[in-house]
């Protein structure tokens, strides 16, 4: 459903994306791991045309949307991120947060967005807390939230970057069981990740980034128990 091929991207000087190729199938799940700063956020990015990218191509569906005259806000509208600050909008409640795309960007009338968006907070626990705005809340319910608005449009894609690393590790669990539900659900995610033992249990595929290229990917119980790169031996060895 997304393929990216030749993915090139630099700061300044600086080369962040080599020429990566990915690709993600319908209902995948694929974890991208790699050292920070090895280029997960800005592929992410890249991915989701939250940034422009210097060479290469990305399809999503048979569509190029990497073509610079796409209409970026249409096809950032097939697509859900989360990221690890959550990055709701304070000012609203959690409600209104979770609605704000369906009314605005898909035109969706109110009272179908809201029915819409009672039914994903019930389904990430948090149906109580639809009046709430963002600033009462955990970091792990303000992600869940931040989930909740992510899927609220039907994502062909979920892009998921890092999205329990700012959180106290007793929130991290519920954060992820809520990433695992989607997973089984049939959702299509691309998800850059620290957490090896999630990635083993859920991802299909994991995806080794290393100073922006893919030294090696595969199905978890080859990546992350029998890795044929040095370097991937060597960013592993760090998690046990
Ligand atoms: P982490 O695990 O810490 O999140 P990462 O793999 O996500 O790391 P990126 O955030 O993609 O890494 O950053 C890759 C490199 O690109 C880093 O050296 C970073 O400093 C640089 N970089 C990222 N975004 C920008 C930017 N907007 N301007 C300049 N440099 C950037
Ligand atoms: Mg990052």
């Amino acid at each position: 459903i997304l393929t990216a091929t030749g993915i090139r991207k630099s700061f300044g000087d600086r080369d962040v994306l080599k020429g990566v190729d990915v690709t993600l199938g319908a209902h995948e799940v694929v974890a991208l791991i790699g050292a920070s700063g090895s280029g997960k956020s800005t592929l992410l990015r890249c991915l989701g045309l939250l940034e422009p990218i210097d060479d290469g191509q990305i399809f999503l569906g048979d569509e190029d949307i990497s073509d610079p005259r796409v209409d970026g806000n249409r096809v950032r509208a097939r697509l859900g991120a989360v990221f690890q600050s959550f990055n709701l909008f304070p000012h609203l409640s959690v409600l209104d947060n979770v609605t704000l795309a369906s009314r605005v960007v898909h035109r969706m009338p109110r009272r179908d967005a809201e029915a819409r968006a009672a039914e994903l907070l019930a389904r990430v626990g948090l149906a109580d807390k639809a009046k709430d705005h963002p600033d009462r809340l955990s970091g792990g319910q303000q992600q869940r939230v931040a989930i909740a608005r992510a899927i609220a449009t039907d994502p062909e894609v979920l892009l998921l970057d890092e999205i329990t690393s700012a959180l106290d590790p007793e929130l991290v669990g519920e954060v992820l069981e809520l990433v695992r539900d989607l997973a089984s659900e049939g959702a299509t995610i691309l998800m850059a990740t620290h957490e090896m033992a999630f990635a083993r249990d859920v991802a299909d595929r994991v995806v080794f980034l290393d100073a922006g290229t893919i030294v090696e990917q595969g199905p978890p119980s080859s990546v992350l128990r029998h890795p044929q790169e040095a370097r991937t031996r060597a960013f592993l060895a760090r998690f046990t």
